[in-house]
């Protein structure tokens, strides 16, 4: 069992870990929830657990199920799990099959438009600027990625996008959108890396069309853990 070390980093909702192993480290997840960019800050009771649990499920199923390589190792308790350290590639990838969000101001329609087929956008990750929007030039002219590691990252998260939406459609939840982002360990192979949870996707019941994800937070909608359990509970039935 590897154990908890230094740590190489705090982020905003979770905390990185070396481990004795060089290729390894530990993430941590936290309570800790912020939106706009850190400007809004708050704790959401329970949360680390439950993207833990929830991030651990789908990345395996992920693996397992759609042949997609992940940065998952184990999970080591409610809130430790052991990963693959990569060299994370420094963007946002977010796929939509609903406009919402950031979609809905910068092309006017309405929140809920359905799109007849999946829109995938990058951005850089960067807080200090903002995470700007930012397209295939920028990202090759900049170096961020190759070519090959860029066109990977779009067949992964189109694949991925395809594995989900039929996965949450068959526990009653619409996967509106969500932000991937993806790493290159030591011996050069991308996997999905960091989280899938409701912090990172937009999950709406599909009969109520009820927001079960961040958006709760974000615009203070109440009952922000009563949701994030509510995701838990559909993913794991009786077993959570
Ligand atoms: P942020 O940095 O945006 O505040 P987090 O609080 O989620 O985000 O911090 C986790 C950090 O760990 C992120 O910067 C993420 O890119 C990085 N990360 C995720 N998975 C790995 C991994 N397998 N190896 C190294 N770094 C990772
Ligand atoms: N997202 C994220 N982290 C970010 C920005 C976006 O996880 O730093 C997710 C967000 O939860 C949503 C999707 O990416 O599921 C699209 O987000 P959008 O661009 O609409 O962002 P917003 O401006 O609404 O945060």
């Amino acid at each position: 069992m590897a154990t908890k070390g230094r740590q190489m980093y705090e982020g905003k909702a979770k905390k990185v870990f070396e481990t004795d192993d060089p290729t390894l480290c530990i993430v941590s997840y936290k309570d800790d929830a912020t939106a706009f960019n850190g400007l809004k800050k708050g704790t959401i009771t329970g949360k680390g657990v439950i993207n833990n649990r929830l991030t651990n499920h789908l990345m395996e199923k992920l693996e397992k199920e759609a042949g997609i390589p992940t940065h998952f190792v184990q999970e080591l308790s409610d809130t430790d799990t052991l990963v693959r350290k990569v060299s994370i590639v420094p963007l946002e990838v977010i796929v939509r099959n609903t406009v919402a969000g950031s979609l809905a101001k910068r092309v006017g329609k309405p929140e809920g438009t359905v799109l007849p087929c999946p829109v995938l956008e990058f951005c850089y990750k960067d807080d200090e600027l903002g995470d700007p929007m930012v397209n295939d030039y920028h990202i090759l002219a900049m170096g961020w990625c190759s070519a090959g590691t860029l066109s990977q990252i779009k067949d992964y998260a189109l694949r991925i996008n395809d594995y989900l939406v039929s996965y949450f459609r068959q526990i009653g939840i619409d996967l509106i959108d969500f932000k991937l982002e993806f790493g290159i360990t030591n011996d050069g192979k991308l996997v999905l890396a960091d989280e899938i949870s409701p912090d990172t996707c937009r999950f709406w019941d599909s009969r109520t069309h009820e927001k079960l994800d961040k958006d709760r937070f974000r615009r203070d909608l109440g009952n922000v853990e009563g949701a994030y359990r509510e995701v838990l509970s559909r993913v794991f039935g009786d077993r959570t």
